[in-house]
């Protein structure tokens, strides 16, 4: 027989026995958290100060969805009967002193960027419904222009795949999490999307702790939009915490879980998609991470917590073009 042929053969058994076993352990493997384990930073005992503009206004572009995927490969615990459909989005910002977007979901260009994958990665992280945030913006007459700066909350494909589709925007990135992207690999990070012409603006958080974060940046110096250091899934995710005009105050948390039964659990991602792709770069971290949001929900319950991909909660947010402030 050929020898890649024997290879291919052994790839197959090797998948479908780990498959087996798995699906075999999964009970047992997939409990909550346990949340004593993990150090409790102290929380404010109110909100942080916050005088967002009244101009002030964001919208949720979604650019694409998943395939349909049970539940129990989305989150540990999660059920094979349910059915869900991440998302890929981006978080538009308006701000008078200049608009932002968090995360830039899937871009014009993302079925060039994502023909580097394994025929393996190509299905497991199949993607539809293609509505790129350039386009979108383009057809509602908002020159690309007016986005002044991207900050991805991470830099994994499905949230810098757009990155280009801004030449004038600034990408704002940790240096660690641009090192980690560099060299990183495929499905997780495709060079394509960053490689070349690109923006950078490297920061540092310079601001005070903040919701229990060590440390913090304050993006226009009024409180409205603060990014705080989230690693684990990735070496320098960010979360974003905004304060609306109207007083409500959301959390966008990246990729830390990939659906909200995540941080209410909780519970991480499941062990078989943990070990078959290999999808956070610190996993101790990643869970102290998922405690960490899990103790903020439980102290301030009207904080509107947004996983990047949970459909479920963005269908309960503003979809581009519409806004909310
Ligand atoms: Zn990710």
């Amino acid at each position: 027989m050929k020898k890649w042929l024997v290879r291919g053969a052994a790839v197959l058994a090797g998948t479908v026995t780990v498959l087996v076993a798995a699906l075999a352990l999964m009970p047992v493997l997939e409990g909550p958290l346990d949340e004593p384990a993990y150090a409790a930073p102290p929380l404010p005992g109110g909100w942080p100060d916050a005088r967002p503009p009244q101009a002030l206004a964001y919208s949720l572009i979604h650019t694409s969805t998943t395939q349909a995927t049970p539940e129990a490969l989305v989150v540990a615990g999660g059920r094979w009967g349910t059915e869900r459909r991440p998302l890929h989005a981006a978080v538009l910002v308006r701000h008078p002193q200049g608009s932002f977007l968090f995360d830039t979901g899937l871009g014009r260009r993302v079925a060039e960027q994502f023909a580097v994958n394994s025929a393996f990665h190509r299905q497991f992280f199949a993607y539809e419904g293609l509505a790129p945030a350039a386009d979108q913006l383009a057809a509602h007459g908002v020159p690309v222009g007016e986005i002044r700066r991207i900050i991805p909350s991470h830099m994994h494909w499905d949230h810098v795949s757009g990155l280009k589709d801004f030449p004038d925007a600034e990408v704002w990135v940790g240096a660690e999490e641009l090192e980690h992207a560099r060299h990183g690999q495929p499905p997780g990070f495709i060079a394509s999307q960053f490689d070349g012409d690109v923006r950078w603006r490297l920061f540092e958080f310079d601001g005070p702790a903040y919701m229990g974060y060590p440390a913090s940046l304050d993006l226009f110096g009024d409180g409205s939009a603060v990014l705080v250091p989230m690693q684990g899934h990735t070496a320098g995710q960010v979360g974003l915490f905004l304060a609306l005009p109207s007083g409500q105050r959301l959390f966008f948390i990246g990729d830390t879980t990939w659906a909200l039964e995540g941080v209410t659990a909780p519970a991480e991602r499941p062990w078989l998609v943990r070990r078959l792709s290999n999808v956070d770069h610190d996993e101790a971290r990643n869970r102290a991470a998922i405690v960490h949001v899990h103790r903020l929900m439980r102290a301030f319950p009207e904080l509107v917590v947004v996983p990047a991909h949970d459909e479920r909660v963005a269908a309960r947010l503003p979809r581009f073009p519409a806004f909310a402030r």
